[in-house]
C-alpha cells in the first residue's frame, strides 16, 4: 500500500479502488511542483527540474510551465537544513510504503503540497502527514505549500495515527477486491475513472463499508 492510496481513499473510496487496481501515473501540476521543489532545494534550478519532469512525462511542457509560473520559493525554507531527498521508507509490519520528499538535518520530514485550503490542515493533509510520520519513524516535520509559499509545521498526534490505521484496514479490503459504494460528488466531473465507475454497480454489502 502506498501513502498516496490513503489520500485517494479520503477523496473517494472508489477512487482508491480504481487507482490500486488500474492506476496509472498522470502528469499534474503537483508532480511538476515537486520536481521544482527538489531541484531548487538541491541547488540545481528550474532547468534541471524541467529535464526530470519531461523525461518522466514527455510532452507535458505546458503542465510544467503552469506549475513553474505559480511556484513560490519562501525564505522560510532557508531556515531548514536538508539532509537528503526522495527517501524511500517502508513498514513491513503495516504493509505501507512511501517516499519522503526531504529529510532534514534535525531528523524531520518535509512534504510538498500545492495549495493550502485554510488556516489549519485538512483531514486529508493530516492523514498524509501522519502516514509519512508512521512509515518514516519521524514524529514531526513540515508541509510546504508551493503555490502559496507557506511552510507549516506538523506533529503527529495519537488520534491522527489511529485514523491512518483505520483507513489502512479499509484499504486492505479494497486491495483484496472489495468495491466501495459509488459516492456522487463534485470530484466525479473530473474523475479519470468516471466511465468505469458508472458501469460498475454498487453491491448491497458496499453500503456497510
Ligand atoms: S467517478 Fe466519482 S464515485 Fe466514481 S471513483 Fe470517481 S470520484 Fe469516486
Amino acid at each position: 500500500m502506498k501513502i498516496a492510496d490513503i489520500t485517494s481513499f479520503i477523496t473517494c473510496p472508489r477512487l482508491a479502488y480504481f487507482r490500486i487496481h488500474f492506476g496509472e501515473d498522470r502528469p499534474s501540476e503537483y508532480h511538476a511542483a515537486r520536481e521544482i521543489f527538489l531541484s531548487l532545494r538541491k541547488g540545481l534550478g528550474y532547468e534541471w527540474a524541467y529535464e526530470r519532469f519531461t523525461s518522466l512525462y514527455p510532452g507535458s511542457d505546458e503542465v510544467f510551465r503552469d506549475a513553474a509560473s505559480k511556484f513560490i520559493y519562501s525564505k522560510e525554507l532557508e531556515k531548514i537544513e536538508p539532509q537528503d531527498w526522495e527517501v524511500f521508507f517502508e513498514s513491513e509490519r503495516l504493509g505501507l510504503r512511501g517516499v519522503v520528499d526531504e529529510v532534514t538535518k534535525s531528523n524531520e520530514f518535509v512534504v510538498l503540497m500545492v495549495k493550502k485550503s485554510g488556516e489549519g490542515f485538512t483531514f486529508r493533509e493530516r492523514m498524509r502527514l501522519a502516514a509519512v510520520s508512521i512509515v518514516s519513524g519521524m514524529e514531526s516535520g513540515y508541509a510546504y505549500y508551493a503555490f502559496d509559499g507557506v511552510l507549516r509545521r506538523y506533529s503527529a498526534s495519537r488520534r491522527d495515527k489511529y485514523n491512518v490505521l483505520r483507513i489502512l484496514e479499509k484499504l486492505r479490503r479494497i486491495e483484496k477486491g472489495f468495491l466501495p459504494e459509488r459516492k456522487e460528488s463534485e470530484r466525479c466531473k473530473s474523475c479519470e475513472y468516471k466511465e468505469s465507475c458508472e458501469t460498475k454497480p454498487s453491491t448491497f454489502l458496499s453500503r456497510f463499508f
